[in-house]
Order: C-alpha cells, then sequence, then structure tokens
C-alpha cells in the first residue's frame, strides 16, 4: 500500500469506539497515516473538563481532552457530524454539534480539522461522508468509494465477531449482569472499563447491551418505547430486551448530565420488571472507591435474592 505524507488523528473518546475499524481501514487503503490519543487518564479529563462548559456531559469533556492531545501530532483531526441516520434515527445533538463546537473551543491553535456530515434526512449519508472525507485530502470517488466498501466490510465482520462473543458468553454458568449504556462510556478506560474490571473480578459474567445485532435492536427497541428517537439508545434498548432473560441484573451506566439517558433510563426502570436495576452515573469527581462500593452490594442483593448467599 502507497502511503502519502498525510497524517489524520483520531480522538479516542465518543464516536471512536463504533467507528474505530470504519475510520481506520479506510485511512489505511487510502495511505493516509492515522494517530490516535492515548487511553482516558486524569489529564486528559482535567483538560478537557478545563475546555468545556460546566455543563458539558462528562463524554463531551472527555472528548475534548483526546482532542487537545493530538494538537500538533497530526495534520487533521478528525471531526465528524452525526445528525441522524433517517427518521426516528437521530444521534444526540451534541453529535450534531461537534465539528462547530471543538473548531470553536480549538480555535486559537493552528490545528487543521477534518470533517463530514451524515444527515440521512438531508440526503447525506455514511458512504457520501467517506466520499467526502476522501475528496478532501485529495483522492477521487472511486478511490475513496473503494476504500469506504473494504472499511464497512472489515467494520461488520468485526461486529458480528463481537456479537457472537456476547452469545457465548450469554451461555456462560454462574452471575451474568448486563452494562447498558453508550460504548464511549463502557468501554473508557478511566470510567466504564472500572465497572467490567470490577464485575470480572468478583466472578460476574459483564454482557453489553449494545453488542447486538442492531437492526434487530433498533426493532425490537419499540417493545420498550415506540417514540425513543435517540439511535443509540433504540439499539440499547433492543439490547435490553433481547438479553434481559439472560441475565441476573442490569447496570445502566451512563455519564452525567446525559438528556437521553435520563429519558431512557426512566423508562427502562419502570418497564423493565423481574431484573434488578442499577443505575451507574458517572461524574468527573466519581471515584472509583464510590462505584466499587455500589458495585458489591448490588452484586449481594443479587447473590441474596437468588440464594446464594
Ligand atoms: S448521549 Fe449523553 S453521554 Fe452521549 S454525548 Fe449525548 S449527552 Fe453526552
Amino acid at each position: 500500500m502507497e502511503t502519502n505524507n498525510i497524517t489524520v488523528g483520531l480522538p479516542r473518546a465518543m464516536l471512536y469506539y463504533r467507528y474505530r475499524i470504519l475510520w481506520g481501514v479506510f485511512f489505511q487503503e487510502l495511505g493516509v497515516k492515522t494517530v490516535v490519543s492515548g487511553p482516558t487518564d486524569r489529564d486528559i479529563l482535567e483538560q478537557g473538563s478545563a475546555l468545556a462548559i460546566d455543563e458539558a456531559c462528562l463524554s463531551l469533556k472527555i472528548y475534548l481532552g483526546h482532542v487537545h492531545a493530538l494538537l500538533g501530532q497530526c495534520d487533521y483531526i478528525l471531526l465528524p457530524r452525526v445528525s441522524n441516520f433517517g427518521h426516528h434515527r437521530n444521534m444526540c445533538t451534541r453529535f450534531e454539534a461537534m465539528p462547530d463546537l471543538t473548531k470553536n473551543v480549538f480555535r486559537d491553535t493552528q490545528q487543521k480539522f477534518l470533517t463530514c456530515n451524515i444527515d440521512v434526512l438531508a440526503g447525506e449519508d455514511e458512504e457520501d461522508a467517506f466520499l467526502s472525507l476522501g475528496r478532501q485530502l485529495g483522492f477521487g470517488p472511486k478511490a475513496a468509494k473503494r476504500a469506504y466498501k473494504l472499511a464497512k466490510k472489515a467494520d461488520q465482520a468485526q461486529h458480528k465477531a463481537r456479537v457472537q462473543k456476547q452469545e457465548e458468553l450469554s451461555r456462560r454458568e454462574g452471575l451474568k449482569i448486563l452494562l447498558a449504556g453508550h460504548s464511549y462510556v463502557v468501554e473508557d478506560p478511566y470510567i466504564g472499563k472500572v465497572v467490567t474490571d470490577y464485575l470480572k473480578a468478583a466472578g460476574v459474567t459483564p454482557l453489553r447491551a449494545d453488542l447486538v445485532e442492531r437492526e434487530h435492536a433498533l426493532k425490537r427497541s419499540r417493545e420498550l418505547s415506540p417514540t425513543c428517537k435517540w439511535e443509540i439508545s433504540r439499539e440499547i434498548l433492543g439490547g435490553i430486551d433481547l438479553r434481559k432473560g439472560q441475565v441476573d441484573g442490569i447496570i445502566l451506566i451512563g455519564a452525567f448530565p446525559c438528556g437521553p439517558d435520563a429519558m431512557v433510563n426512566e423508562l427502562i426502570t419502570r418497564r423493565v420488571r423481574g431484573v434488578p436495576i442499577l443505575n451507574l452515573v458517572l461524574d468527573s469527581q466519581t471515584g472509583t472507591a464510590g462505584v466499587e462500593t455500589r458495585l458489591e452490594s448490588f452484586i449481594d442483593i443479587i447473590r441474596l435474592k437468588e440464594g446464594m448467599l
């Protein structure tokens, strides 16, 4: 594969956890180098918190910290805008505002940004967005389309393998707890991964509500809410409906303050019956000890209920 001298920076936050294969393979096929910011740590969170307005959610603060970590490390930093995937398939408004907001925060730097737009209701789909990325980097539609097709195939294969792994885990013996949250919260090493690691150390198998076949989950989400309009929340709702009979408890894991989660989690606690639910809202002040204490008592409650204590 020929390479050119362009390097694109990918902030390891937000949509990175959904699109890392798609972006990675796309740029690789075009011969564009990528650099990913390091795992979230206290410095990244503090830097992002200092740059964000107080009302911003924890995920956005972390995102800005990652963009800051990439300044000067690459020619462009990728800032995608994702508005919707169609009717009743919206993303949270933070994803709509992402490029404008981030460019404004870093307006006094020399950093260049690369943006694209997914807004199916306005006639711009995912493939259009990738062709636009290619065009901005000087690649014709044929090369960009080829790279996108290969990237999409790799992305679908990886998602299928992850769903398959969840199927295997769901058949394990012992306690199983479903983690229901956005992938950028659940997988972030500084916030959500603390929860996964604690469960594993306690002998509990964590499952993921978001690692399900997406189209199927979107259809199943209607069982819990026919009107929810947020794409990722609907996938999670569908994932809960699909997995609730296979687990001993559900942890709703979110980043403070999250508008979609506030509404959807309320709905879940009212509509999902017969499974203990813990609502864990993480914020920048959350200490690991506080989270661990809540997880410990939740696991004890489940074990007590199931006669295991
Ligand atoms: S869905 Fe919630 S956590 Fe995610 S970006 Fe929007 S407000 Fe933040």
